[in-house]
């Protein structure tokens, strides 16, 4: 292992709230050794920080705004808790999501349910519960409010939009489809609440273009006597996991011979600093003026009395979790070192996009060791030549040893659990709720299993 870095570093941000975490090291090793192998950390404290943080920028706006978690971004009990505590609405896309969110105390009214050809079940239920159903096809139209005629109700719907920008999307009506849902929707039992929208890729000012559509076809829908006073902009508002200047040094320095094996990524990397990310992204949108308008987007909404739905999941979740694993192995290799861990790269999903999740995970030694500067790559305790966790040589302030941790910092949001599966008969990570101390209540930081089934 070299004693000078030859690899760049990427630091990961770190709320205060994780920095004390970080510091509390015998915290850390406690679990490990408590729960037999890698766990999950989750932290209430900044989940909703955010959510309060997207609720300000609507009121900023003067914008009636309303807040959904979009439950995919992670399986936890906890994050659907705090939204039912808080108030938010919740995102779900399966009769699971729906059934949790639901035990967590969300009241069906609060759900809306996105997702394309939704399951029969999963509409009964929803119109049930008098959860908001996002529409994704025409003949999902026909269903749901055959549903809804066969129980009595009457269903609540969004059409969900193409986007005109991503035509190849599968996702959503066209311009055909959708005069054709509007003419449906016109004789019942359904109620026409209004639009949606979710785009790939982290375009802002695309959001505000098609939200300004989306005011325009609640505009037309009025005039055919249909209620359309909300829309929904959906998610993908961006995070940032690095500082601007780490990630630019970062991205200039790195090449191919950084990383074990030469491995490269065809499926690109997450940009992993945005410099307007989270509720700044929502902020941003509604200061637009969206294409063909005069006025701020937020102007627009006021003007004709709509209320903007948000789905975030990752920007809810940042900061809101990381992933403990310990070094059970140590392999000198030419000049840095294999790391194997307990754990494998199921419980970091960005290896199975063809990417890597790249913010450097954190060494947290088990006994004081010299510092320096030592290079390695972490592979998973399974038997895939590409089971790695991590394939780039990260630098590490201190030489990694057996019984250290890595904390994989910031990984609630789609890293900890997507795809995690109980390979090799390796148990699940545990996912751990974790409060830091408080002055007036415990000295050190208190925790508790996740309550999801
Ligand atoms: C996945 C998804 C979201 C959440 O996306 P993020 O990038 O996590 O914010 C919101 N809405 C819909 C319809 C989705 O499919």
């Amino acid at each position: 292992m070299a004693v000078t870095a030859t690899v760049p570093s990427l630091p990961a941000r770190r709320a205060p709230e994780v920095r004390e975490l970080l510091a509390a090291g015998e915290l850390l090793h406690e679990l490990s050794h408590g729960l037999g192998g890698p766990y999950h950390m989750l932290l209430p404290g900044p989940f909703d920080a955010n959510a309060a943080a997207f609720r300000q920028a609507f009121a900023e706006a003067g914008v009636d705004g309303r807040v959904y978690y979009a439950k995919k971004a992670n399986k936890a009990a906890l994050y659907s808790e705090r939204a039912a505590v808080l108030g938010l609405g919740v995102d779900v896309a399966s009769l699971g999501e729906l059934r949790e969110s639901l035990a967590a105390g969300v009241p069906g009214p609060d759900l809306v349910v996105t997702g394309p050809a939704k399951a029969d079940v999963l509409l009964r239920v929803a119109v049930l519960q008098g959860a908001l159903v996002a529409v994704d096809a025409l003949d999902e139209l026909e269903r749901v409010t055959g549903a809804a005629a066969e129980l009595g109700r009457i269903a609540r719907v969004l059409l969900r939009r193409l986007p005109p920008a991503q035509p190849h999307s599968r996702f959503g009506l066209d311009d055909e489809e959708l005069a054709a849902a509007l003419r449906r929707c016109a004789d019942g039992p359904v109620e026409l609440e209004g639009f949606s929208f979710h785009l790939s890729g982290y375009d802002l000012a695309a959001r505000a273009d098609l939200a300004g559509e989306l005011v325009r076809l609640c505009r037309h829908a009025r005039t055919l006597g249909l209620r359309a006073d909300r829309i929904s902009i959906g998610g993908g508002f961006p995070v940032d996991y690095a500082h601007g200047d780490d990630w630019r040094r970062f991205t200039e320095a790195q090449r191919p011979e950084h990383y074990h094996a030469g491995k490269t990524f065809s499926g690109g990397f997450y940009p992993y600093h945005s410099p307007v990310a989270g509720a700044d992204a929502l902020r941003a949108i509604l200061a637009a003026v969206p294409a063909g308008e005069s006025e701020p987007l937020a102007a627009l909404l006021r003007g004709v009395g709509v209320t903007v739905l948000v789905e975030p999941g990752r920007a809810l979740l940042d900061q809101a979790g990381c992933t403990v694993f310990r070094i059970q192995g140590v392999k000198e290799r030419d000049g840095y070192a294999i790391l194997t861990v307990d754990g494998s790269s199921l419980s970091l999903s960005e290896q199975w996009f063809e990417s890597e999740f790249l913010p450097d995970p954190v060494l947290v030694p088990r006994a004081p060791s010299p510092h320096g500067s030592y290079e390695a790559c972490v592979g998973a305790a399974t038997c895939l030549e590409s089971d790695m966790l991590t394939w780039r040589r990260v630098p590490f302030p201190h030489r990694p040893a057996v019984g250290d941790l890595l904390v994989y910092l910031n990984t609630a949001g789609y890293q900890m659990d997507s795809n995690e599966s109980p390979f090799h008969e390796l148990p699940l990570p545990p996912k751990v709720v974790v409060e830091p101390a408080s002055p007036d209540s415990f000295a050190r930081p208190r925790w508790r299993l996740d309550r999801h089934s």
